[in-house]
């Protein structure tokens, strides 16, 4: 049989919508630029995906988790670096108007070239800065400007302390949050891959200097075990280095893991050996010591971190793209999303054969007994296979028919999505075969 993955972004873009997985944020007013809306199966989805992460995380010993609040104190974007460096250079076009980042742009004979246009005629680079603004409190002045977070890092920072004391952790350890972030970003676009509104999942780890680059490279196998146990296909990932300029000026180190979308290779993920730079900031800014007393050493000194970054709805993303897949031809085509059962919206659909009302209630009933413990769909409507083929573009991994036999013998017909292979279990045993075979995938 004949298999196909995906082929263009805009394919993706229209099943989501088409299965209430992604809508266009405000579309009944002509929509809002660059925000999505995570339906009913993109929000379970969504969900399913930080739950991975989190667990991956926050269930090894030396990780705890964190959730701290979007609005920060304006000096902690001091201490980053945010309020003074965190911009794009942008250009004018003088002949078609079109606005541009200039590091994105093609130069010619030395000049920045319009990528609409192709003009050559410029205004100079202005500094554009990405963090959205607000004000705190009803009179809006520069006194009580606050910024919405651009990244979920610096919450971690300034409670290196709280954490560390509360929890007794000792050095080695790691603080996991996943969370909202805003960024006024100027070319936004690709559905939900570069967005202004968007969730990161951030984990520092802070480790003694002198061991960061063991650590570090720890951290690029753990990340890269992590995407092959969530089932990528793992020609369509690679690390990407970071040299030279591409090197932020505090990093001592920067890999990205990349995926192959279908526009294109593009960062999923970033990992990063940021040195002792946040906390010397933060101990500046703050004026509050923030180094570590190693007790069994007696030693005393500022942990060096070790970051992983990666955006959720870019994994959601990079997710979709992966697991899709077209089979065979004309009537026989189906779509698959070939999701691990941890992360597909719905793990088992019941599917009742007829509307009758015997079979509505004994499937009722079945589905009420499993709803207790796995994310489940009830489809009664139109033909078999067309409930399957529904249930295959959403990813559901298993379909349990139940059928006028099933009021005699007990037994129902549990349908695979991938192998599309069949078998009747008894209603006794359904639980027990179920939970054996989403552990299978
Ligand atoms: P980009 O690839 O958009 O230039 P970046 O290098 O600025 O991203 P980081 O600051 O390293 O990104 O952020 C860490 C991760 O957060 C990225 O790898 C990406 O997955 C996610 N992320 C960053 N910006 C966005 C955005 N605007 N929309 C969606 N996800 C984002």
């Amino acid at each position: 049989m004949s298999t196909q993955p995906l082929k263009d972004l805009s394919t993706l873009v229209s099943l989501a919508k088409r299965r209430g997985f992604v809508f266009q944020s405000s579309e009944i007013y002509g929509g809002l630029n660059s925000c999505w809306d995570y339906g009913p199966l993109g929000a379970q989805f969504k969900l399913n995906v930080k739950m991975t992460w989190w667990k991956a995380m926050t269930r090894r010993p030396e990780i705890v988790g964190l959730d701290a609040a979007i609005l920060m104190h304006p000096q902690v974007w001091k201490a980053s670096g945010h309020v003074d460096g965190f911009s794009d250079p942008l250009v004018d076009c003088k002949a078609c108007k079109n606005r541009f980042r200039e590091d994105h742009a093609q130069k010619k004979d030395g000049k920045t070239q319009c990528p609409r246009c192709g003009s050559l005629e410029t205004t100079e680079a202005r500094e554009f800065n990405l963090m959205f603004k607000t004000h705190m409190g009803p009179v809006a002045d520069e006194g009580n400007t606050v910024y919405l977070r651009p990244e979920t890092a610096q919450g971690i920072y300034v409670n290196f302390e709280n954490v560390a004391s509360s929890m007794r952790k000792k050095i080695p350890f790691g603080i996991a949050q996943i969370g909202k972030s805003f960024r006024n970003e100027i070319t936004p676009g690709n559905f939900i891959f570069r967005t202004r509104e968007f969730e990161q999942m951030e984990m520092q780890y802070f480790v003694k200097p002198g061991t960061d680059e063991e650590w570090f490279n720890t951290w690029k196998e753990t990340r890269w075990n992590f995407y092959k146990t969530l089932g990528f296909n793992q020609d369509k990932l690679r690390f990407h280095e970071h040299v030279g300029n591409e090197l932020a000026h505090y990093a001592k180190a920067a890999f990205d893991v990349e995926y192959e979308f279908p526009f294109g290779w593009s960062e999923l993920e970033g990992i990063h050996n940021r040195g002792d730079f946040d906390l010397s900031q933060h101990q500046k800014f703050s004026g509050k010591k923030l180094e570590y007393f190693d007790e069994a050493n007696k030693e005393k000194y500022l942990p060096y971190v070790i970051e992983t970054a990666v955006g959720c709805d870019r994994l959601a993303l990079a997710i979709l793209c992966d697991a899709y897949r077209e089979e065979g031809e004309d009537k026989d085509k189906r779509v698959v999303l070939g999701l691990k059962p941890q992360l597909a919206p719905i793990k088992v659909a019941f599917l009742p054969l007829s509307k009758k009302e015997e079979l509505q209630s004994l499937s009722q009933k079945i589905y009420a007994d499993f709803a207790e413990d796995y994310e489940v769909d009830y489809d009664e409507s139109g033909s078999i296979g067309k409930r399957y083929r529904r249930q295959d573009e959403i990813g559901t991994p298993l379909c349990v028919t139940i059928d006028f036999d099933s009021l005699e013998d007990q037994k129902v017909t549990v349908r695979h999505r991938d192998a599309m292979t069949q078998d009747r279990v008894s209603l006794d045993q359904l639980k027990t075969y179920v939970d054996h075979k989403l552990r299978e995938f």
